[in-house]
């Protein structure tokens, strides 16, 4: 019980690695808010924690929305008391070479992985800063926050950029004993990457299996898909971890494609 009488809000976690992350903090002891766009989904997760003997609850909230993103994490706070815990996970992902990529795409994918960002950190440090409640910012990056791939531009500059976020909310933070870090996962199997082989196969004129054997997994140490328990017992680490001794970091869980 880790995380007991915390209050966790996870950003996507209607789906793969946050919906771990929401199953795993429960069963430590949290209350578990599942904010996504598909509330449906966000409440399945929810009922499946309830079902188990855990406290959660499902919240509608696109991460691009300003009002969308205060009107949930008000709720949030309504609901249970506060707000200890802001994992910001939601994404997508979109492939294209930066010649080919439209406008219209690329504002979206910004305006998901990093005005999404700010805008639940902006909002959940409201209740984190009231009396120096404090708590933990926890940004969902990735192996593409530190090193780059083709067709990913959107991607790997919002990735890169919340490094830059967390390491200011580190900074300004630490006066109400609130913490922030980046998690930086390898590929996972979540559909967000499976919708992705059959379109690098085309793009990149290779076969499926290649582009899992070479393009995901060839700059492993072992040919190994990270987890999304490894990416959620992270989350519960440095969510748990007692100190500010470790804030403004990322954290790269990726068996070896990434070693900074
Ligand atoms: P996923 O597709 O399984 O889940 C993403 C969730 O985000 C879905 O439930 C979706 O409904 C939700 N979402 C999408 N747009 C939203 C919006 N505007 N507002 C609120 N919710 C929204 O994907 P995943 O693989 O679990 O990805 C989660 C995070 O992890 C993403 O930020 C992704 O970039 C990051 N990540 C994933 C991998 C990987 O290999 N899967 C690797 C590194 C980082």
């Amino acid at each position: 019980m880790q995380l007991k009488g915390k209050i966790a809000i996870i950003t996507g976690a209607a789906s793969g690695i946050g919906r771990e992350i929401a199953l795993t903090y429960a069963q430590e002891g949290a209350t578990v808010a599942i904010a996504d766009i598909n509330l449906a989904a966000a409440q399945k997760t929810a009922d499946e924690i309830i079902a188990a003997g855990g406290k959660a609850l499902g919240v509608a909230m696109d991460v691009t929305d300003e009002a969308a993103v205060n009107a949930g994490i008000d709720q949030v706070a309504a609901a249970f008391g506060g707000i200890d815990i802001l994992i910001s996970n939601a994404g997508i992902q979109i492939v294209n070479p930066i010649d080919q990529f439209s406008y219209a795409d690329w504002k979206k994918m910004l305006a998901i992985h990093l005005d999404g960002a700010f805008l639940t950190t902006k909002a959940a440090l409201k209740y984190m800063y009231k009396d120096n409640r404090g708590g933990t910012v926890i940004y969902m990056g990735s192996v593409h926050s530190h090193e780059a791939s083709p067709l990913k531009a959107p991607y790997v500059s919002a990735k890169h950029a919340l490094l830059g976020l967390a390491k200011v909310l580190a900074k300004e933070g630490a006066a109400h004993n609130v913490r922030s870090h980046v998690i930086c996962p390898g590929f996972v199997r979540t559909p967000l990457v499976d919708k992705q082989i059959p379109e690098q196969a085309k793009e990149l004129g290779i076969s499926e299996e290649e582009v899992v054997k070479r393009v995901m997994l060839g700059g492993t140490v072992d040919g190994i898909f990270t987890t999304v328990e490894d990416v959620a017992q992270t989350a519960l680490f440095l969510a748990a971890f007692p100190s500010a001794a470790l804030t403004g970091q990322s954290f790269i869980v990726s068996h070896g494609w990434s070693m900074q």
